[in-house]
């Protein structure tokens, strides 16, 4: 419980209207995408920097635990007060303060939501690539704070690759600067991508600087249908073994497929035992060249089907497919949880074989999606978290999944993040030594350990 002249100090910074206390308030932001619920004593929407820093000298001082909020898309319950205090919301800090288009870079407060960036570059000719599935919803400062990847990630990397600099605001209340908006920047550590992945336990980020590219003149999508999940995977490994460089490269198995088209009918084929979807952009004709070329691939490693779409209208049909899945599959069974063990891309079909052979052992309901290109692995793992002996199995199959990616030299996450959910594998890979550096870095940071406590570093068995 916050003490109520803390409270009042708080309103005097942001106003009785951007101070939720009210238990359904509270409860609203006592949940994101993951499993758990941790109800907060109160939310605060800061709307300048000037406000967010006074917060956190509020909150230094009186020591009280603050937890920084985006859009609450979060799969490892990172945006949750998991030992109370206050979550500080950025959603009403949601300006685009600058679009340069002379030097390519975009300056934009934390709340923006992704697509809304997207579109607003779009306009001007320009491209912002990391495209995670929630970018209608999820927002640039929770992109920053989990190093959001998605479907483009193959061809044009993830949100680290696009950042400039940031300003962010410390949990001693001061406001610093990372980075430039320059193409180039070698001064002194890095401390911009430091920040990003930190999973809001290092700063809030206040103002974001990110690169952009000019718009891909062209793009072409490729639907390709298979009877088997082993030769959609080996297509995959063809593909990048040949140096075709994709710009999405996706596979949902049959599980999803079903659910996809009862959810959106569009026809997909119920039949299949994998769909791969394939972006390719750039100039129309090597756009033209490698469409043709991933077509063949897909038909000598023994696609059914192969169908490449003829206009923007078809290409987003078929991606709205795509996006819908998360979705689609958890109208399945109460409670769906999504794994996101990564391995090298040669690994895919084992990996895809491994995960349906595990979660059939274990009895552990499965779909299987991935962003292929890039061999992360996201199985949909469907359950009920009110049955105690099926979430015990679904641990197992988690466990044993983690087993396996570590195995192949894989990784715990490729974009999701550790959070509660993947805290206990940490020592399977990381050393004594790094997870020490780790915390060194973080108390160099946030030396009383108010901002996020409970994260990732300091959950059970880390
Ligand atoms: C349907 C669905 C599809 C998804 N697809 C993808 C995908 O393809 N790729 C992918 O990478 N992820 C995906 N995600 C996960 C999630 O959307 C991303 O992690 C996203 O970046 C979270 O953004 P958010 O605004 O919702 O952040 P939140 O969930 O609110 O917060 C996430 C983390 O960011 C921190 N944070 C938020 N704002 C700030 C700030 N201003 N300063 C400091 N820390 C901050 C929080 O403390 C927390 O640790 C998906 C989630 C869903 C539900």
């Amino acid at each position: 419980m916050l003490r109520q002249e803390v409270l009042e100090q708080f309103i005097s910074v942001v106003g009785p209207d951007r101070c939720k206390t009210s238990p359904e308030d509270l409860l609203t932001y006592g949940y994101d995408a993951c499993i758990y619920e941790y109800v907060p004593d109160a939310v605060l929407f800061p709307k300048s920097t000037q406000e967010a820093a006074d917060i956190m000298r509020i909150a230094s001082a009186e020591h009280v635990f603050v937890t920084p909020r985006g859009a609450g898309s979060g799969l490892v319950a990172e945006a949750l007060a998991k030992h109370g205090g206050a979550v500080v919301c950025f959603t009403m800090m949601n300006r685009i303060l600058e679009i340069n288009t002379a030097n390519r870079y975009a300056v934009v407060e934390p709340g923006v939501v992704i697509s809304e960036l997207q579109k607003a570059v779009d306009k001007v000719g320009l491209f912002y690539p990391p495209d995670p599935g929630s970018a209608a919803v999820a927002t640039m400062g929770g992109a920053v704070a989990m190093n959001a990847g998605g479907m483009r990630g193959v061809k044009y990397g993830v949100t680290r690759d696009y950042l400039l600099g940031l300003e962010i605001v410390l949990p001693s209340g001061e406001v610093m600067v990372t980075g430039t908006v320059t193409a180039k920047d070698v001064t002194g550590y890095d401390l911009t991508r430091l920040i990003c992945g930190s999973e809001g336990t290092l700063a809030l980020v206040t103002r974001i600087n990110v690169r952009l590219l000019p718009k891909p003149k062209t793009k072409r999508t490729l639907q390709a249908v298979y009877n088997s999940i082993d030769d959609a995977g080996t297509t995959v490994s063809r593909i990048v073994e040949a140096g075709i460089i994709p710009a999405t490269l996706e596979l949902m198995d049959k599980t999803v497929i079903k659910a996809v088209e009862e959810f959106s009918q569009l026809g997909l084929p119920l039949d299949a035992e994998a769909i791969l979807l394939v972006d390719v952009d750039g100039g129309p004709e090597s756009v033209e060249t490698e469409a043709a070329l991933i077509a063949d691939f897909c038909r000598t490693q023994g696609a059914r089907e192969v169908r490449v779409s003829l206009s923007e209208k078809e290409n987003e049909l078929l991606w709205s497919a795509r996006r819908s899945a998360f979705g689609a599959v958890a109208r399945l069974r109460p409670t769906c949880m999504i794994e996101d063990a990564t391995v090298p891309v040669s690994y895919l079909t084992s990996a895809i074989k491994k995960v349906i052979e595990i979660c059939g052992r274990n009895r552990v309901q499965v779909g299987v999606l991935a962003h292929a290109g890039d061999g992360n692995l996201h199985p949909l793992i469907l359950c009920d978290q009110r049955d105690k002996a099926e979430m015990e199995r679904v641990e197992r199959a988690m466990d044993e999944i983690v087993d396996y990616a570590l195995s192949v030299g894989g990784t715990l996450s490729g974009e999701h993040g550790i959070g509660i959910p993947k805290s206990k594998y940490l020592p399977k890979q990381l050393s004594e030594t790094s997870l020490s550096m780790m915390r060194a870095i973080k108390r160099a940071f946030d030396p009383s350990g108010i901002l996020n406590p409970g994260s990732f570093l300091e959950q059970r068995g880390s």
